[in-house]
């Protein structure tokens, strides 16, 4: 089972995509690594030579509290304030050790396009990228940025891989460090 595990993970950050880790969630039309729980939170960290890559997948409830296009001025303001707050660099803060620089982020949900079509749920996609001048060093991520920001996100499960190895955590606030490897 373990060995299955490392392979979904593998091939769930090679593809992009693990279908077959998809049953029993709900259809959201797309592919999800795990089913559409509100409040929990899928994070892939992926350490590369000296590119930390690390990607959110969120419920649009977890990071806005509602899953549709903003109606009102205060909703679009809301919306427009997550995806500037997840497109900046307070979110994530790794290792000082490792000595990583912010290089970019993205954050986007088809739920927020103008005239989109949303169903019964939908997903907001993140990523942040950084240098890191020492990888090796690098053992644990801070995500009290994340967590303060959007207090909606309760159960955050994270898959982590660097050439230490590969890790799977599950943090439930108030815990907000993620650390592998020790
Ligand atoms: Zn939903």
């Amino acid at each position: 089972m373990k060995t299955l595990n490392r392979w979904l993970v593998t091939a769930g950050l090679v593809l992009g995509a693990a279908p077959v880790l998809a049953a029993g969630a709900h259809d959201h039309g797309h592919e999800h690594a795990q089913a559409h729980v509100h409040g929990a939170v899928q994070l892939e960290v992926a350490l590369d030579g000296p590119t930390l890559s690390i990607a959110l997948e969120a419920p649009l409830d977890s990071i806005l509290g509602f899953e549709r296009a903003p109606r009102t001025a205060s909703e679009k303001q809301a919306a427009q304030d997550a995806l500037t707050a997840l497109r900046g660099n307070a979110l994530f803060a790794p290792d000082a050790a490792a000595g990583c620089v912010f290089k970019s982020a993205t954050a986007d949900s088809e739920a927020l396009q103008p005239g989109a079509k949303v169903g019964e749920h939908a997903d907001l996609d993140a990523t942040a990228e950084f240098t890191c001048a020492k990888p090796e060093q690098l053992r644990r991520i801070d995500l009290s940025g994340l967590m303060t920001r959007f207090k909606r996100i309760q159960r955050l499960q994270a898959q982590v891989v660097t050439p230490q190895g590969q890790f799977k955590q599950t943090l439930k606030r108030p815990a907000q460090t993620l650390t592998w490897g020790r």
